[in-house]
């Protein structure tokens, strides 16, 4: 972002589509399945047949309402489905049942964290415009048929799958706000359960509005509009690269042209893909063949009544609970999982400390370095918890111990027995040591005597060869014990 001048503020709107985790479709009872052989999830409401009519899937219902409380939203009692019309060969109806101007939810906001996290409690909230529900579209399949000439197929096994649309206000200001936001969005979607927002598989997916306005300046530019971007590296960089874009052409005495653009990551580069389509070109009209959506009160205090502890809350707990640092505590509520399994550890264990020391920095390592969360990872809060123990008590080493954990990560298994079976024990037994100990005193006499002439640092060359000599393998702080009462004796 070179290019920006420092008088230039970036305006960034985000909307968010996710996929709900229901069973079936938003109106139809076909299931929602990932990589099934195409056309296979469909019944004739996602085909559109003559005749269908959707039926509203209430548990879709509830994890929208679910996902406006947990981000402060009014719930509005009344809403209504909305036919949006388009052509597109993977959409039978012609048209997309959407909310439009009645949608489940206004309003809300979510906490982004800024700052680099480092004992530096600072967030911002981020306003919510609305949340609606509408249902996805199929797939166009673009190669080649049996005849190996270039062909389109249509795959309907997306269509009709529940989509929640989550769209910000223009309050975002960097790439790594509006990424940050993404990650704070997306924590709440899976911590809330109603979605697995797997970017990989096109479960969270993220269109990003953006315009340039000069500093104080209270109207919004000319936006364009980034379309479909799956990672949160390529939001911040397809940002980044539509920002140059507009600055160069702002500084050249160019006006924005209003647009949805495509980013190219092999350039750097956004490139239009047509001229913005407006609103009324959709014909929006409330859907004749689906009565409004009326709740009741009780049913929004009940989907509230089962609302799960949220990150913000959780960070907070932890920190005065098992008095950790903000840093820490953070990095722990990230996701639920990974604080459920902390919880379960500490209170296994005794002590949170060593156990968010091992579960930060060795589990988190090991995870990374084979691509899982802790929720594909065969270790469990007890092997953590008897690993940690086994160092605690002497019984093996801090090192042997680390080095199980990859292993523990992958495929699990008994901390104890797998000490035992592969020689991991630390030497703690004091015949054994003290044999050791005296090997080492008397092949060192010259550092014997340094140490009795007040070199006190000498005890850590000792403890080394005893170590040595040990394979690494003794209990340290016994051998620290037998060396200094030997030394100090004499
Ligand atoms: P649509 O894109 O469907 O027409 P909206 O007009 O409501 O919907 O805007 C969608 C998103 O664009 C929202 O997240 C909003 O905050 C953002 N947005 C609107 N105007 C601007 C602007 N001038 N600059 C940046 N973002 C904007
Ligand atoms: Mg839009």
């Amino acid at each position: 972002m070179s290019a920006l001048h420092s008088d230039t503020e970036v305006v960034i709107g985000l909307e968010v589509h996710a996929q709900l985790r229901t069973e079936s479709k938003l109106f139809s009872p076909a299931p929602v399945t990932y990589g099934e052989p195409p056309n296979h999830s469909v019944h004739p409401i996602c085909l559109a047949l003559p005749g269908v009519l959707p039926v509203l899937n209430e548990r879709a219902v509830t994890f929208a309402i679910r996902t406006a409380l947990a981000t402060h939203g009014a719930v509005h009692v009344r809403s209504v489905f909305a036919r949006k019309n388009y052509f597109y060969p993977d959409l039978p109806k012609g048209y997309q049942i959407s909310q439009y101007e009645d949608p489940i939810a206004t309003g809300g906001w979510i906490e982004i964290p800024v700052g680099d996290g480092e004992g530096d409690a600072a967030t911002r909230r981020i306003g919510l415009t609305r949340i609606h529900m509408e249902e996805d579209a199929g797939k166009s399949i673009h190669d080649s048929d049996i005849t190996g000439r270039d062909a389109t197929h249509v795959d309907l096994n997306r269509s009709g799958v529940p989509l929640l649309e989550i769209v910000s206000e223009p309050e975002l200001r960097s790439p790594a706000e509006a990424s940050a936001y993404l990650r704070a969005l997306r924590s709440i979607l899976r911590y809330i359960e109603v979605s697995d927002a797997d970017m990989e598989k096109g479960h969270f997916r993220c269109d990003a509005n953006v315009s340039l306005r000069r500093r104080g300046e209270t109207r919004l530019g000319t936006r364009t509009e980034l379309k479909n971007l799956n990672s949160f590296r390529f939001v911040e960089d397809a940002l980044d690269a539509e920002i140059q874009r507009q600055a160069a052409v702002l500084d050249a005495g160019g006006t924005v042209q209003q647009a949805t653009l495509a980013y190219d990551p092999d350039q750097h580069r956004t490139r239009v893909l047509r001229i913005k389509e407006n609103a009324d070109d959709y014909r929006y009209f409330p859907d004749p063949d689906l009565v409004p959506l009326v709740l009741s009160d009780e049913q929004i205090e009940r989907v509230r009544a089962e609302l799960p502890e949220l990150a913000d809350r959780k960070c907070e707990r932890f920190r005065s609970q098992f008095g950790l640092s903000l840093y820490d505590a953070r990095l722990l509520t990230a996701s639920r999982q990974l604080a459920d399994f902390f919880e379960a550890a500490a209170a296994i264990h005794g002590q949170p400390k060593p156990v968010t020391n091992w579960l930060l920095r060795d589990v988190l390592q090991a995870l990374r370095e084979q691509g899982r969360e802790i929720e594909d990872a065969a270790i469990t809060p007890a092997a953590l918890a008897a690993l940690i123990r086994l160092v605690d008590e002497g019984r093996t080493t801090a090192g042997s111990a680390r080095g199980l954990i990859p292993e523990l990560v992958e495929r699990g298994g008994d901390p104890e027995a797998m000490v035992r079976e592969r020689g991991l024990e630390a030497v703690s037994d004091a015949g054994v040591l003290e044999g050791v100990v005296d090997e080492v005193l008397s092949a060192q006499a010259e550092h014997v005597q340094r140490y009795r002439a007040g070199e006190k640092q000498v005890l850590n060359f000792l403890m080394g060869q005893v170590m040595r000599r040990t394979g690494g393998k003794a209990n340290a702080a016994r051998v620290r014990e037998l060396l200094a009462g030997k030394l100090d004796d004499r």
